[in-house]
């Protein structure tokens, strides 16, 4: 007989792992399928920000940004490991928004969310702020605000341990390929994309939190009509050696009335980005366009004193936004709010998942549980607001705290691998560093601070199945790894697998 759910989650991005959190931890019985890698789809490519959106207030969208700026707050108390304030400078620029629209946004952005950790804005003289020495001479005043930023690929795998850890089952590499109703329930044919392997499992209710794949679900999965619901659009950054020293970011205004940001990135680089413009094809196939590159290129140098070039360039991302179609004619001015449809009778529902931001995901999964409890009955209350997530257990104001008691208690860290790990795990660092007194009781070493330890648990616990899987998704290091220490880390992978299964038979 099949394993039967109270509800089924296809799509391991931030909104399918958010609601497999929240349904897991109110008591339902809940299965999780991710067709490739958590996060692999959007949720890893995104620009990293947990933020209220100051842009979409030109748009008129209040409760989105008034949920999101509330929610900074929520999640920074939830994970202050991967999630960190961050000041944003935005310069005044003459021909651009007047001085009075930005301040008027940035009063709005600091009142409308009840702000008590976050500092508000302040006005900067970049004559004399470091944050000025980088900009060309032009540039005499700023706004400096504040938002948080986030390792989006790493929320997502927290989600999904925390999911794991209130009893439900995470699929990873397994494609739901069909989903048929019976009398009472749905039938998902599940399949693993390595070995080809099909599974069968029931469910009560599917949650489609397929993101980009969305309708691709509704059609082919759920048989559903041919509607297109969502607006694909692609935005891309690149990644460029640290342009400057200090932690702030910029919030750059462009001619085009688009906005676009310089962000502090992975200790010795900077994010720039993003774009918007409509994408089609396959969504796991985006890759940033020339005119994307000397859009963001021409941008960010009208306001480094250093123009940015194309020789800067160590690393590109695109991303697919799943943005709910709302009609507008412009890529940019369509609404980055979330919408939650339900399909199907009462005898078994499919409650799709249109839009969203990394920032409000915990929000449209309590939005989402509100719904499954209407279709399936109630079982436990609303309890994610002030939870913490794998390794976060500490307060916003203890993060230097830790580090320094981890590099005490581990003194053969260097300084910036040892924050790494603080930052990426919390808590948890402990479960793999353990007992260990040099490096070599780390076992191998790949490089730039990446042990075996660390690997077996990304690979035991946290369901890395590839070296991309380590190096783009559970870390960064892909930036700084050689092709050479990829491929060591690759075999040793690979080998790790075989004994594992060894040890399984
Ligand atoms: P996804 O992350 O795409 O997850 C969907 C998953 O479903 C995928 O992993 C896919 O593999 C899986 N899937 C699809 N079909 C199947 C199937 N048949 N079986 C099993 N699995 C399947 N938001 C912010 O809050 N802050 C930002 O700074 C920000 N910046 C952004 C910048 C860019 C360039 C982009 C593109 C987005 C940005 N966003 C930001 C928005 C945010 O990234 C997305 O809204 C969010 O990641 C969407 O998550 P999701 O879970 O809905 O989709």
């Amino acid at each position: 007989m099949s394993k039967f759910y109270d509800v089924f989650v296809v799509g391991g991005g931030i909104n399918g792992c958010g609601v497999a959190r929240d349904a897991a931890g109110r008591g339902y019985s809940v299965g999780l399928a991710e067709m490739n890698d958590l996060g692999s789809g959007t949720s890893s490519w995104s620009t990293k920000l947990i933020h209220g959106g100051l842009r979409y207030l030109e748009h008129f969208e209040f409760r989105l940004v008034r949920e999101a700026l509330i929610e900074r707050e929520v999640l920074l108390k939830m994970a202050p490991h991967i999630i960190r304030p961050m000041r944003f400078v935005l310069p005044y620029h003459n021909g651009m928004r007047p001085a009075w629209l930005l301040r008027l946004g940035l009063f709005l952005y600091d009142h409308l969310g009840g702000r008590k950790i976050l500092p508000g804005t302040r006005v900067l003289d970049l004559a004399s702020d470091q944050a000025g020495e980088v900009l060309r001479t032009q540039f005499t005043k700023a706004f400096e605000y504040s938002d948080c930023c986030v390792n989006d690929a790493r929320l997502v795998v927290l989600n999904a341990m925390d999911a794991r850890d209130k009893g439900a089952e995470i699929f990873t590499r397994t494609k739901l390929i069909s989903a048929r109703k019976s009398a009472d329930a749905w039938t998902l044919q599940l399949q693993a994309t390595e070995s080809g392997a099909m599974r069968e499992v029931s469910a009560r209710l599917i949650v489609n939190a397929g993101g980009p794949w969305v309708d691709e679900i509704l059609r082919s999965a759920a048989g559903a009509n041919k509607a297109i619901n969502v607006r694909l659009v692609q935005g891309s950054h690149i990644v460029i050696r640290r342009k400057f020293d200090h932690p702030k970011a910029y919030f750059f205004q462009n001619s085009d009335e688009r906005i676009f940001f310089a962000i502090p990135y992975e200790q010795d680089y900077t994010l720039i980005g993003t774009t918007d413009r409509d994408f089609e094809g396959d969504p796991s196939k985006a890759t940033i366009a020339e005119d994307e590159i000397s859009y963001l290129c021409e941008g960010a140098s009208q306001y480094f004193k250093a123009p940015v070039t194309r020789d800067d360039i160590v690393w590109t991302f695109s991303g697919v936004r799943p943005l709910y179609d709302d009609g507008a004619s412009k890529a940019q001015e369509a609404t980055r709010d979330y919408v939650l449809r339900t399909d199907g009778d009462n005898s078994a529902r499919i409650i799709n998942v249109f839009g969203g931001k990394i920032t409000t995901y915990r929000r449209l999964a309590e939005a989402l549980l509100g719904k499954i409890e209407d279709a399936i009955g109630a079982r436990g209350a609303p309890w994610t607001r002030n939870s913490a997530l794998p390794g976060g257990e500490f307060d916003v104001g203890e993060f230097e705290d830790l580090l320094a008691k981890v590099g005490a208690r581990y003194p053969f860290l260097d300084a910036t691998n040892c924050e790494r790990l603080v930052r990426a795990y919390g808590l948890k660092c402990h479960e793999f560093l353990g007992a260990a007194k040099s490096h070599e009781d780390l076992g191998e070493h790949f490089g730039h601070g990446l042990t075996g330890s660390e690997v077996r648990y990304l690979m035991s616990e946290e369901w890395a199945w590839t070296s991309a899987d380590v190096l783009w998704r559970r870390s960064k290091l892909g930036i700084r790894f050689s092709q050479e220490q990829t491929d060591r880390l690759e075999t040793y992978m690979h080998e790790y697998k075989q004994l594992q299964n060894l040890a399984a038979e």
